[in-house]
């Protein structure tokens, strides 16, 4: 029957006849707009779903199952790794957008991956609570998305990543089949259930029990990654008696299932928090403040480097000639005010500041405060030229006492290849962002950019003993580097995991496990503008 009707009318077909009207999208311009996330990345779906319930999201699932078509689950589509984007068919989960219920005396909501962040946070301030991780994206992004790159952002200093507020996902596999994931002991009649129903579970754990030692040995110093399963997590589990099944989840990128609801843990509004802002005149003291403000629990902490605070222009944003590094700090716990007055008369002087601590109570003074930050970004943008921040260096982590070094590595990167780059980022997690301006149309330019990376790349994971991402996860970009960042027993491990959930490779190909280099599905740059 295939042969004697054209494949893409009959995957339409069956998708509508499973799905009913409205929910399949073939038009070139729908296609065109789904074939791109917020990466240089362009792969053209062959369709777009947009699901409106989770019995849509199986059905999907299972024709695209009988149809062997590839299956790519997609929130706001922000992924900066071209991770929301895919052969086969895009599953958008945007619709699945209601806050299900919330428990204050436990403090848990749940909600549909499709729920905006700003919505949710909106839905729980009226409450007394929030969801504390702030990403750049915090306008945009979705919860689903936020699981599925375990994302974090501005707070992660003190708020950490997705992972450690995740309790619980509703997730379909591969097959169709639902799962309620959360922790569940090995020695209850639950676990043997579970397994009875979804036995690649038990799989799963004998393979993490079998490759534990090389697991727990492949952990690099940084304070987070967003670069694979997080198989750290369900060795400790095990050990303990318990399969953290959602933790297996968070972070896979949409290649182990689809989820269709999320358990948040979620946390009482802060009453009050204090915004410090301050200038370096030595990079070489960067490292050294961050040291000494960490035990203090900042809840921000931001840096940018002296080359970056050139390109938003200093006069704008009176930032003082001398500086070459700012950093901005926030605390939102205990007497702030009393913190701040420390770091001002205690901490600061012992080091060389452009001037002194601007501090900040004030919400939009505070907001003042971040202005710089926030501009360099837009800056890098309105740059003249063809040369644009194109990410695909953009996301590093290094151990928090090595920042320093790696800025000045980077620096130095940035001038051995004759451009301008930002440096800047969550410098409290030892994460940058690092954006070199190349453009990747120009052949010279594009060779200048694979070389750079080459060097890039070894400095990071074997110099700085770092991650190649620290939060926009592996996607596309960095699949290839999947290997090198946990050696090949752990790879092999987390490839044996991805086989047991997905036997056909259905779910996100080429995100995560892919030999591909990183630019190979780069197109259409002309008309794009990076993100
Ligand atoms: C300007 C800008 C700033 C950013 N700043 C930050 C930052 O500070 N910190 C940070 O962590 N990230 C940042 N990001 C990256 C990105 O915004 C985050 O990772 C965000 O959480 C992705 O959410 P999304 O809804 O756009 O997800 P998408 O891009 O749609 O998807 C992201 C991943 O999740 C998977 N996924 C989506 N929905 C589901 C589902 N229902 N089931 C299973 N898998 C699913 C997708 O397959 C994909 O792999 C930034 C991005 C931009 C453009």
């Amino acid at each position: 029957m295939v042969d004697s009707v054209k494949p893409e009318r009959f995957l339409a077909e069956r998708l509508a006849e499973r799905l009913g009207p409205g929910r399949v999208f073939m038009d070139e311009t729908t296609l065109h707009e789904y074939a791109m996330d917020a990466s240089p990345c362009y792969v053209r779906p062959r369709a777009l779903v947009r699901a409106r319930c989770e019995a849509d999201v199986v059905a999907t699932l299972r024709v695209c199952r009988e149809l062997r078509v590839p299956v790519t689950p997609r929130a706001a589509g922000t992924s900066l790794s071209g991770a929301a984007i895919g052969p086969g068919v895009v599953l958008e989960t945007t619709a699945l957008a209601e806050i299900v219920s919330f428990d204050p005396a436990a403090s848990i909501v749940r909600v549909g991956p499709g729920v905006l962040l700003r919505e949710l946070n909106a839905f729980l301030a009226t409450r007394g609570f929030r969801f504390p991780l702030e990403p750049g994206s915090l306008e945009w992004c979705r919860i689903g998305g936020m699981v599925g790159h375990n994302a974090s952002g501005y707070r992660s200093v003190k708020y950490g990543q997705t992972k450690d507020y995740v309790v619980g996902l509703r997730v379909i596999l591969a097959e169709g089949e639902a799962i309620d994931a959360a922790d569940v002991r090995l020695d209850s009649t639950e676990w043997e259930a579970l397994v009875a129903r979804v036995p690649v579970l038990e799989a799963v754990r004998r393979t993490v029990e079998e490759h534990r030692d090389a697991i727990l040995a492949s952990r690099r110093p940084v304070r987070k990654h967003a670069c694979g399963y997080d198989l750290w997590a369900v060795a400790e589990g095990l050990a303990r008696g318990v399969f953290p099944v959602a933790s297996l989840f968070v972070g896979s990128e949409g290649t182990l299932g689809v989820v269709t609801q999320v358990a948040l843990r979620v946390l009482p509004v802060p009453s009050r928090h204090m915004t410090l802002l301050l200038f370096l005149d030595r990079l070489e003291d960067l490292g050294r403040i961050v040291g000494d403000l960490l035990p203090l629990g900042p809840s921000a902490m931001e840096a940018v480097d002296g080359g970056s605070l050139d390109l938003v222009g200093r006069d704008a944003f009176r930032v003082p000639a001398s500086a070459r590094a700012m950093l901005l700090v926030e605390f939102d716990e205990g007497d702030v005010g009393e913190i701040a007055r420390h770091v001002a008369n205690e901490i600061g002087p012992r080091y060389a500041l452009s001037r002194p601590i601007d501090l900040e109570s004030d919400p939009e003074r505070q907001a003042v405060l971040w202005r710089a930050r926030r501009a360099l970004f837009p800056s890098l943008l309105k740059r003249p030229g063809r040369r644009r921040p194109w990410g695909f260096v953009e996301d590093p982590i290094v151990p928090v006492d090595r920042v320093p070094e790696f800025v000045a590595f980077l620096d130095a990167l940035t001038q051995k290849y004759g451009t301008v780059a930002g440096i800047y980022g969550h410098v409290g997690d030892g994460n940058t962002h690092y954006r070199p301006l190349f453009d990747p149309t120009d052949p010279e330019d594009f060779e200048r950019m694979r070389a750079l990376r080459n060097e890039f790349d070894d400095a990071v994971l074997d110099r700085f003993r770092g991650a190649p991402s620290a939060e926009h996860g592996l996607g596309r970009i960095r699949a290839e580097l999947l290997e090198r960042t946990w050696g090949r027993e752990v790879a092999d491990a987390m490839r044996d995991v991805k086989r047991a959930f997905d036997s056909d490779g259905l779910l996100n190909p080429g995100v995560l496990f892919s030999d591909a280099p990183w630019w190979e599905t780069w197109a259409g740059l002309e008309a794009r503008t990076p993100m």
